[in-house]
């Protein structure tokens, strides 16, 4: 039996940034993934960062605020997996002008500027360009951040908790971080009711030279370091009630038989940005990203959903009871729900997550299990 102090269930963005915190910080760490180390959405990734203009809201100030903690982060652990060239917005039905501008740093480029920044750029396009923006490498980074920690390709069933230990087969560990993205969590949590939003990348070879990251539908990212581009998109959502189809489901219509047409549509609307000359597709990724309906990522302990409420049956009523009296599954934490934003996102909040375990920081109440918690046991 191998002994841990933290047993991280799911190695992508959210699970090997908690594992990077917790091995920091002196904890004997080990990480468990069905299929690999970022097989999930966090390898599908485009993992653009960027700033999220529009008006100020409690949504994009946690991502504007997570995403300059995240470059400067990334910067130092993996210089050579991230490239911050910036990226240019182009102007669409979600993100017109007048948002693009609002609450950023962003200036307007029309073509001639463009050129300023890359003599070769001839594309006839325009937008709002922000310069604190990049792409990573997702792969190498979740790698990178995994550096001497145990990893086991293990599909976790059930957990199981006795004499103050879950037992995972040969491991042993205190606690158990569940950073499950899309896929059916261990214990019932009916509070987070998490949807998949199924999305493609391809990687491209290109004698084209992209000089920055460009968004408008699809996201189109400068040549990283092997050269290549990744173009990328995710609006599909899933038409199932629950989440039963796991990313390599071989019976859903998404990844069966249909790389040619995913591939075409990236490529026609590539094309109406900028053309990709010599085009060779080397690699195409498809995973499904966890949202929840309020756009929010959720971090903390996992509520006992049933048991507090068998406790305090008159919070469906709206009666006040404090967090910490709530009933959790011992020694559970859980991050998830990291929606469009998983590289942005996850180094900030595994810091947080962390020091919340190890200090007793406090978490924020939008992003607290608990308020998930409160919402849905009122409604219920
Ligand atoms: C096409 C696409 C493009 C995207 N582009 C961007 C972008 O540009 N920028 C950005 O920041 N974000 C982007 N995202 C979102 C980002 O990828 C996700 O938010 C992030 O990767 C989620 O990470 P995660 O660790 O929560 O989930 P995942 O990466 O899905 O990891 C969950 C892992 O848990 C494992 N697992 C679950 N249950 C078990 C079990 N019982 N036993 C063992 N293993 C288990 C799974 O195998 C999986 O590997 C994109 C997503 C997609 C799909």
């Amino acid at each position: 039996m191998k002994k841990y102090d933290y047993l991280i269930i799911g190695a992508g963005s959210a699970g090997c940034n908690i594992a990077y915190y917790l091995k920091q910080c002196g904890k004997k760490v080990a990480i468990v993934d069905k299929e690999g180390i970022a097989k999930g959405a966090s390898g599908a990734a485009g993992a653009f960062l960027s700033p999220l203009p529009g008006k100020k809201n409690p949504y994009n100030t946690l991502v504007n605020s997570a995403l300059a903690f995240s470059l400067d982060f990334y910067e130092k652990l993996i210089p050579q997996a991230i490239q911050k060239k910036g990226v240019l917005r182009v102007a669409n039905d979600n993100f017109d002008k007048e948002k693009l501008q609002t609450n950023s740093d962003a200036s307007f480029y029309d073509n001639k500027k463009l050129k300023n920044i890359s003599l070769n750029f001839k594309y006839d396009i325009d937008g709002f360009f922000y310069e604190n923006a990049a792409v990573l490498t997702p792969k190498e980074v979740c790698e990178k951040l995994l550096n001497g920690c145990d990893f086991y390709i293990k599909d976790v069933q059930e957990l199981i908790f006795k004499n103050g230990f879950y037992i995972i087969d040969d491991l042993i560990s205190t606690n158990i971080i569940l950073t499950q993205g899309t896929i059916k969590p261990l214990v019932p949590m009916p509070y987070i009711d998490i949807s998949p939003i199924y999305g493609v990348k391809i990687d491209v070879k290109t004698t084209t030279k992209v000089p920055f990251n460009i968004h408008k539908s699809i996201s189109i990212s400068t040549n990283k370091n092997d050269g290549t581009v990744a173009i990328g998109a995710t609006k599909q959502r899933h038409d199932m009630q629950n989440m039963q189809c796991l990313t390599t489901c071989d019976k859903c219509a998404f990844y069966v038989n249909s790389d040619e047409m995913q591939i075409k549509e990236l490529l026609t609307s590539a094309n109406e940005l900028i053309e990709l000359e010599n085009l060779e597709v080397v690699n195409i990724y498809k995973g499904a990203r966890a949202t929840i309906k309020s756009y929010f990522p959720t971090i903390g302990r996992v509520v006992n959903f049933d048991e507090s409420l068998k406790k305090y049956p008159s919070i469906k009523n709206g009666t006040k009871i404090p967090p910490n009296l709530l009933e959790y599954f011992p020694n559970l934490y859980i991050i998830n729900a990291l929606g469009s934003r998983g590289f942005v996102l996850a180094p900030y909040l595994a810091k947080m997550l962390g020091e919340h375990i190890l200090n007793a920081a406090p978490i924020p109440q939008e992003i607290s299990t608990q308020k998930l918690f409160y919402k849905a046991a009122r409604k219920s």
